[in-house]
């Protein structure tokens, strides 16, 4: 892989929850070629195994861990995986998240006729279960591994932690006030740890990224005739730099974070990635 620069993870262990999806590929490549060992933690232990193998194709040492991040014992267990194969855990990456259509709104402002259309699912219609998974996937989904794994990092100097937190932490987007919610619960929750853990000498940071076109949120950006949606359009709009981003240009902030040698003094921020979305009022 095609890296920014590089820094020495030479004999650190690196978890990657959500490591098989679109973002957790490039940053598993990008911190594998830094020298790390990697595991790939998943669900999904097909697509996680496709990963290693690039990774092993490249000279990187690399397990596939199968885990869900919403259950305590099956982290408990990859925790164990991972260190006996690699040892403790130096930095882990909480990548794994993302949305769910039944926590989306079909509109963005809601109209008085809409309560009338069974066509529309708007706000009285969100289910608590709909909204609970998506709270639970992005928050509890980067409490529970990090219990799982800053254990082994008490005691390793220079050891950290980066969570995936989003432009719908700083402004809700339109249509998903559960994923909003919650990412905005993960860019609260890395200032509260890397207050919490400043003692025992971990960092915890976040990568706010933009708009990238993966797994996750295809389907609201690329309509079924392969062209932009409105949507889509309109963040385009709202990006000063006109764009969507690619996947490796988030690499840059990650390996900037996980460095301890130039991030050393760094706690708690919340590293927007987003073509300057954020920046932008609009006007
Ligand atoms: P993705 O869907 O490609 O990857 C998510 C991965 O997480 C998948 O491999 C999936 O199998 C795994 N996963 C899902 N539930 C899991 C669970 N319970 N336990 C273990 N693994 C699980 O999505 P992505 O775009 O690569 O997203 C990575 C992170 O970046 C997410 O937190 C997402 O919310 C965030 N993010 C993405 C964008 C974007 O534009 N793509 C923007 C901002 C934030």
């Amino acid at each position: 892989m095609d890296i920014p620069f590089k820094i020495d993870l030479a004999g650190k262990t690196v978890v990657i929850t959500g490591g098989a999806g679109v973002l957790g590929t490039s940053f598993a490549a990008a911190l594998g070629a830094c020298g790390a060992r990697i595991a790939v933690l998943d669900l999904d232990r097909q697509a996680a195994d496709r990963v290693v193998a690039g990774l092993s194709a490249d000279g990187v040492e690399a397990i596939a861990v199968t885990a869900n991040v919403l259950e305590r014992e099956s982290l408990a267990a990859a925790a164990d995986r991972v260190a006996a194969a690699f040892g403790p855990c130096d930095l882990l990456v909480n990548g794994a998240g993302g949305n769910h259509p039944k926590g989306t709104t079909t509109k963005e402002v809601l109209e008085a006729a809409d309560l009338d259309d069974p066509a529309l699912l708007t706000f009285f219609d969100l289910d608590p279960a709909s909204v609970g998974f998506v709270f639970n996937l992005n928050f509890l989904g980067t409490l529970l591994p990090t219990q799982a794994f800053a254990r082994q990092m008490i005691g390793r100097p220079g050891s950290s932690i980066v969570n995936v937190s989003s432009m719908n932490a700083f402004r809700p987007l339109t249509k998903i006030p559960a994923y909003s919610g919650a990412k905005a619960a993960v860019s609260n929750f890395t200032q509260w740890l890397a207050v919490h853990f400043a003692g025992v000498g971990i960092r915890v940071n976040a990568i706010a990224p933009g708009f990238f076109v993966t797994n996750q949120n295809r389907g609201m950006l690329i309509g079924a005739d392969g062209e932009l949606t409105e949507r889509a359009r309109k963040i385009v709009a709202h990006t000063p730099m006109g764009r969507f981003g690619e996947a490796d240009e988030l690499i840059g902030a990650l390996l900037f974070l996980a460095s301890e040698k130039a991030s050393g003094f760094v706690n708690g921020v919340v590293l927007p990635v987003d073509g300057g979305f954020s920046a932008y009022s609009g006007v």
